[in-house]
C-alpha cells in the first residue's frame, strides 16, 4: 500500500514525506517537473520507498487522473498539501483560487473515478485562514475554534492578496467537505483536514535555505537578514504559530487515529507578536548584535489582546502530542539560516 502526497516539494510536505518514510510507508509524491523529482530523489538518498509522479498544474482539469489510473488500487491514503501560498499577486483567480479549489476538487474526483474502493483516508492541508474572518482581525474579543468558518466568497475575497489567499483556503476546504458529503456513499474514504496557523521551523534540508524562504518562514528570515521591510512587519505582524514538525506529525495522526475522522484539526501553539520573534533572535544569537532590529524587547505580549484568540483544545486532545514552543521554532528557523551563512 502507498500514500500519495501532493505537492511533495513543499516546505510542510517535505517534513510529512520524511516522517512517512521513517515509519516505513511507501510514498508517492506529486511534483511539478522531472527536475524537482530528481532533486528530491537524491535528497532522500534514493530511498526505494519513495517514488514520484508529475502533476505540473493542479488547476488543470483532471490533473490527478493519470496518477490514480496508474496507482489507484495501491493508494490507501491521500495527503493533499499542494496549494499556492502567496499574498503577492493581483491575479487572484489564476494564482490562488483556481489552483486551490480545482486542485482539491480534482484530486477527490480522481479518487472517486479510479480508487473509490481502495483509498481509505484523505487528509486535506487546509489552514487557519479557512477558520478566521479577515475583516475581524482587529477584534480581540473573538475566540475561534474548529467550528468556525471564514465567511469569504469567491467574489468578495478578491480585494487583496491576503483576502484572496484566505478565501482560496476556505473555498478549497469547503469544496472538500461538500464533495465528501455528496459522495460519502460512493467513496470508501474518511476525511480530515489540518488547519495550521503560521508555520515556522527549519527546512527539512539545509541546502534548501535560499535567500528568500517560503512565505511563513520568511518572517523570521527577514529579521536575520535585516531586510528593509522589518520595520513594517514589526508594526503589523501578529498571529498564532505552530512548528512545521508538529504540522507534519499531525498529518500522520490524522489518518492513523480514528478520533481524527471527520475533524478539522486546528494546529496552533499560541499567539505571537513580531516583537517576540525579534526578541528570540536577539537573545539567542549575540553574533547579530547591532545588525538586526531590536524594537522594544519584552513588549510583544502587550498586543495579544488586539487580535482574535484560538481555542484548539479539542484538536490538541485528538493529536495527543506536546507542541514545540515559540522559542524553539524561532530559534531553529534562524539557526538554520545562520548555519547556511556560516555565522553559527
Ligand atoms: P510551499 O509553497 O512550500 O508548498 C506548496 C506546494 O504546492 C509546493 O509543492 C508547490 O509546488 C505546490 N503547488 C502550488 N501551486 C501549484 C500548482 N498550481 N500546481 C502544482 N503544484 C502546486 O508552502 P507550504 O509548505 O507552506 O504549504 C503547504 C500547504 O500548507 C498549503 O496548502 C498551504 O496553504 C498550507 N498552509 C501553510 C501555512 C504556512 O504558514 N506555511 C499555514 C497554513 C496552511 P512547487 O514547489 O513546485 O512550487
Amino acid at each position: 500500500m502507498s500514500i500519495l502526497v501532493s505537492g511533495a516539494t513543499g516546505f510542510i510536505a517535505l517534513h510529512v514525506v520524511s516522517d512517512l518514510l521513517k515509519q516505513d510507508y511507501k510514498v508517492i509524491g506529486t511534483v511539478r517537473s522531472q527536475e524537482k523529482a530528481n532533486k528530491l530523489r537524491k535528497q532522500f538518498d534514493n530511498n526505494p520507498n519513495l517514488s514520484f509522479e508529475l502533476v505540473s498544474d493542479i488547476a488543470a482539469p483532471e490533473a490527478f487522473d493519470k496518477v490514480f489510473k496508474k496507482h489507484g488500487k495501491d493508494i490507501k491514503v491521500v495527503l493533499h498539501t499542494a496549494s499556492p501560498v502567496t499574498v503577492e499577486t493581483t491575479n487572484y483567480e489564476k494564482d490562488l483560487l483556481l489552483p486551490a479549489v480545482n486542485g482539491t476538487k480534482s484530486i477527490l474526483e480522481s479518487i472517486k473515478k479510479y480508487a473509490a474502493d481502495s483509498v481509505e483516508r484523505v487528509v486535506i492541508t487546509s489552514s487557519y485562514a479557512s477558520v478566521m474572518n479577515v475583516s475581524k482581525e482587529g477584534d480581540g474579543s473573538i475566540v475561534y475554534t474548529e467550528k468556525d468558518w471564514n465567511p469569504a466568497t469567491w467574489e468578495n475575497c478578491q480585494i487583496d492578496g491576503l483576502n484572496a489567499y484566505c478565501g482560496s483556503k476556505k473555498l478549497a476546504e469547503k469544496a472538500a467537505w461538500d464533495f465528501f458529503e455528496e459522495n460519502k456513499n460512493v467513496v470508501k474514504f474518511k476525511m480530515s483536514t489540518i488547519n495550521p496557523t503560521y508555520v515556522f521551523g527549519p527546512q527539512l534540508f539545509d541546502e534548501d535555505v535560499n535567500d528568500k524562504l517560503n512565505a511563513s518562514c520568511e518572517l523570521i528570515n527577514s529579521i536575520v537578514k535585516n531586510n528593509p521591510q522589518v520595520e513594517y512587519l514589526l508594526e503589523n505582524v501578529k498571529g498564532h504559530f505552530v512548528d512545521v514538525r508538529d504540522v507534519a506529525k499531525a498529518h500522520l495522526v490524522a489518518f492513523q487515529k480514528d478520533e481524527a475522522v471527520g475533524r478539522r484539526l486546528l494546529t496552533s501553539n499560541g499567539r505571537f507578536a513580531y516583537q517576540d520573534l525579534v526578541d528570540v533572535i536577539n537573545e539567542d544569537f549575540p553574533q547579530l548584535k547591532g545588525k538586526v532590529i531590536v524594537g522594544k524587547p519584552g513588549t510583544g505580549k502587550q498586543s495579544y489582546g488586539t487580535f482574535p484568540g484560538i481555542n484548539n483544545n479539542r484538536s490538541k486532545e485528538i493529536l495527543g502530542f506536546e507542541f514545540i514552543s515559540l522559542h524553539k521554532t524561532v530559534h531553529d528557523t534562524a539557526a538554520q539560516v545562520l548555519k547556511k551563512e556560516g555565522k553559527l
